[in-house]
């Protein structure tokens, strides 16, 4: 399958507006620091195409990725960062399927009810396909909102796992399920260092793909307090908008 990173900054994204900060500015002049809000394009290779949520800079990464149809939208919660996009699918394509949590689909479909998707409600750890991709929503840690989910895709012997938004206590039965992931996408909010409770720094988010045996790790959701792309990913294994990767 191939993992496309759509959309790698947290709630604002970077350049944040009125800030002139070095990610910040080098967002601005066109740099790897700037990050549109949460969403990861999976591509099975029978050309299925699935969003991991859908932020608010969707219209955008349609445009810069060059796609206006997809086969299912997964929703792993309801922040705005990772749904408020959808409305960009008006008159664009009709009957999105949508996937998720019978709460979290409960409210952001209370929002965007004028689209009508087509709604599927899955349950945690239930695994359910989408062609020819399986996915198994598992339980994470974002306090103070209950039933946040991670997303855990299998095609054939491959296993990608993608945090979404969470802190590095993960229940138990969580962490087995996603045990050497060939591809781990992990929340990292911030740079090491920095105390967070409703999501991990980047210390945090290296010992948990540690400690889970993942074969190899990028880090998402990151905010501007990290310094310019460049010189940040000399040491962290960041990702960035656009960046592709092949799990074959
Ligand atoms: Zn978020
Ligand atoms: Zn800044
Ligand atoms: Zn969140």
């Amino acid at each position: 399958m191939k993992v496309t990173l759509l959309g790698t900054g947290d709630a604002i994204g970077t350049p944040v507006v009125g800030c002139n900060c070095p990610a910040c500015i080098d967002g601005k002049n066109g740099g790897r620091s700037r990050r549109y809000r949460f969403s990861v394009m999976v591509e099975s290779q029978g050309g299925k195409r699935v969003l991991i949520d859908t932020g608010p800079d969707l219209k955008w990464q349609m445009l810069e990725n060059d796609f206006s149809h997809v086969d299912g939208v997964i929703w792993t919660h309801g922040h705005y960062d990772h749904y408020a996009g959808f409305v960009e699918f008006h008159r664009i394509q009709r009957k999105v399927d949508v996937y998720g949590l019978t709460q979290t689909l409960d409210y952001i479909l209370d929002y965007l009810y004028f689209l009508k998707p087509v709604r599927h409600d899955v349950s945690m750890y239930e695994s359910f396909y989408i062609g020819d991709l399986e996915f198994t929503l598992f339980e994470v840690n974002h306090p103070p909102m209950k039933n946040v989910a991670g997303v855990m895709i299998c095609e054939g012997t491959r296993k990608v796992v993608i945090t979404g938004d969470t802190c590095k206590d993960i229940p138990h039965r969580s962490m087995s399920l996603i045990r050497n992931a060939d591809l781990l996408i992990a929340d990292a909010i911030v740079p090491s260092g920095f105390n967070v409770t409703k999501h991990m720094n980047s210390q945090q988010a290296l010992r948990f793909a540690q400690d889970t045996g993942a074969k190899d790790v990028v880090l998402i959701h990151l905010s501007h307090y990290f310094r310019p792309h460049d010189e940040e990913a000399e040491n962290l294994p960041l990702g960035y908008d656009g960046m592709e990767i092949e799990v074959l």
